[in-house]
């Protein structure tokens, strides 16, 4: 399996639009990383600190780490309510009687 690297994220430069390269990067707490990013059109050349943060769960963790808290995201089916209780929902109507066919 191939692992996603902060750096084959495609970054665009804030001032002039182009294409710009991750040049270095360090994991600042479980949740956040900063990168050192560079504007590849040579008339611009921006360089600038952007970070990638945690911010939302949208399905927890089957490791999760007791120091980590990322809120659940509301579109993530966890926070769904669950399955049986819409079960239990349909159940409370009344089954229509099924006329004997034949
Ligand atoms: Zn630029």
């Amino acid at each position: 399996m191939s692992q996603v690297h902060f750096n084959q994220w495609r970054v665009l430069c804030p001032h002039c639009g182009s294409e710009s390269t991750v040049r270095s990067s360090k994991q600042l707490s479980e949740t956040v990383r900063e990168a050192k990013v560079q504007c590849n059109n040579p008339d611009c050349a921006h360089t600038w600190i952007a970070q990638l943060a945690a911010l939302r769960t949208i399905a927890p963790s089957m490791m999760p780490n007791p120091k980590v808290f990322i809120p659940l995201s509301p579109r993530s089916p966890a926070a769904q309510p669950p399955a049986d209780a819409q079960l239990e929902l349909g159940m409370s109507f009344p089954h229509p009687r099924m006329a004997p066919s034949g």
